[in-house]
């Protein structure tokens, strides 16, 4: 087991305030990897003071040469691919293919698509007799969750440095191994010192210090709706900028002029991969009373081929969830739905595996919209499928949660797809199995958050704006 020190302030490791720390457990096999400290309130104060000391040289550096320093922070993640998803796969369980493909692949893609933006974007307006600047709102405190866990803190470094703001990262404290790597990345890249600081901790203590922290200009979260709520309102009662990225429980919609086969297997695999554990999965795969017995069939096989496994071998499709305490959540609610009256067609609340926190591929038939299965998020590999009579009655149910993140409809041709999407209450729909796209705004409807991310409009979120008329 490798005892790390310190945390990445102001351009260096610098000796953690306090002496308390975090264990780090491989999920797949429930072992003791490694400790690293947490920090307190003390850590925080340094590194957003760093942050500060580095934003008005940072903010004043021309567009182009930010651009410069996050092509070579993506070239050399791109370099360290493989430590990347070796690292994810140790401290988060998710199979080697998946950790290398997404987990390593989707931030490489936006640290890139940021190296672009902050070159092309324009910082300066004109409108009528003004000119608007857009500036930097200044130093950024991101708190982030450890389901992709460079992903996520990516999608916040990347736009806050393109746009001249400064950032201190408080990681999950599941996965900082990812993050520490990250914070090894940027200052292998030569980033100013400053510019990005690391302090893993607990989200109690060194999360809420940041996010309380009086010099902290925005707070940008992602994770629970729980604690998405506590840091709105922090962050509303300090007058200053929030942006929350928060739950989900997306609907899969399958129209009856859909391919039936394809849309349960990508729907199977949405789920399943990263074992549930993704804000956006389409965890409620709703489909026409004439074909609903056909899907459940399908469904069941599908599900059957996500065999769970040692994430580290390559064959394996399924991981473990992250931690003991996230397998016995997703287990309540698998054993809730059986009470509620949902059939299992495929996996339960039994063990897959004798070791590590594995949660077998679970399928539920005859789920009604009111269940808690289909109303609340279980962030796990678990699919409910519910019955629809007719489009209005599908449209009812799909909108039916407190949340609206992403979601799916199928149907023979994009534009009856689209024309269904178009009602839907939620931040992003993919038609027909459309592909991921790193600049495409991610971000929630209702309860799943404020403000976007990714691209352009994810660069917005880190800016203000100074009108100047002449
Ligand atoms: P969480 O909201 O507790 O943790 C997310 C981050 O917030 C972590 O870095 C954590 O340390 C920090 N945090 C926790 N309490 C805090 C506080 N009081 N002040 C400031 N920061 C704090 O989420 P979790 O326990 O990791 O997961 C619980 C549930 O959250 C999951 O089951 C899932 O439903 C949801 N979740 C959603 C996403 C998403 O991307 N939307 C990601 C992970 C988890």
């Amino acid at each position: 087991m490798k005892a790390y020190d310190g945390m990445y302030i102001g351009g260096a490791w610098r000796p953690a305030a306090g002496t308390e720390r975090i264990t780090v457990v491989n999920p797949a096999d429930e072992t003791e990897i490694a400790t690293v400290p947490a920090g307190t309130a003390e850590d925080i104060d340094a590194a957003v003071r760093a942050a500060r000391a580095a934003f008005p040289g940072w903010a004043a550096t021309p567009p182009a040469e930010r651009a410069a320093h996050l092509a070579a922070l993506r070239d050399t993640m791109l370099a360290h691919r493989d430590e990347i998803a070796e690292t994810i796969t140790a401290e988060l369980g998710s199979p080697i293919g998946f950790s290398r493909a997404v987990q390593a692949g989707a931030p490489i893609a936006v640290a890139a698509s940021y190296a672009e933006l902050a070159a092309s974007y324009p910082f300066e307006e004109k409108i009528a007799n003004s000119t608007v600047l857009l500036e930097p709102v200044g130093v950024v405190g991101a708190i982030t969750p450890w389901n992709y866990p460079l992903h996520q803190i990516v999608a916040k470094v990347g736009p806050a440095l393109a746009a001249g703001c400064v950032i201190v990262v408080k990681p999950a404290e599941d996965t900082p191994l990812t993050a520490r790597l990250f914070a090894d990345l940027v200052h292998g890249a030569g980033l100013p010192a400053g510019v990005f600081n690391l302090v893993t901790g607990v989200g109690p203590v060194a999360g809420q210090a940041l996010a309380e922290h009086p010099d902290v200009d925005l707070v940008s979260f992602t994770g629970s709706t729980a604690v998405g709520r506590r840091i709105g309102a922090t962050a509303g009662a300090a007058v200053k900028r929030v942006a929350l990225e928060l739950g989900g429980k997306s609907a899969n919609v399958i129209l009856p002029s859909a391919d039936l086969a394809k849309a349960v297997k990508v729907g199977v695999a949405n789920v399943m991969s990263n074992s549930g554990q993704t804000c956006s999965a389409w965890t409620r795969m709703l489909v026409h009373t004439d074909r609903y017995d056909e899907a459940v069939e399908l469904a069941r096989g599908y599900a059957a081929g996500y065999v769970a496994g040692d994430p580290r071998d390559g064959a394996s499709r399924l991981g473990p969830l992250v931690s003991a305490k996230q397998r016995e959540r997703v287990r309540g609610y698998i054993e809730k739905g059986v009470a509620d009256g949902a059939r299992v067609v495929a996996g339960g609340p039994g063990a897959p595996h004798p070791t590590g926190y594995y949660v077998a591929p679970t399928v539920f038939a005859d789920v009604t919209p009111t269940m808690a299965i289909a109303q609340e998020e279980i962030f796990g590999p678990v699919v409910s499928i519910l019955r629809y009579e007719d489009e209005e009655d599908a449209l009812r149910i799909a909108n039916g949660t407190v949340y609206g993140l992403a979601g799916a409809v199928w149907a023979r041709d994009a534009e009856e797809a689209t024309a269904f999407a178009r009602r839907m209450d939620t931040g992003q729909v993919d038609i027909n199995g459309g592909r991921f796209n790193p600049l495409a705004p991610f971000g929630g409807y209702k309860q799943s958050g404020v403000g976007r991310e990714l691209g352009a409009h994810g660069l917005a979120e880190y800016l203000q704006t100074k009108s100047l008329q002449y």
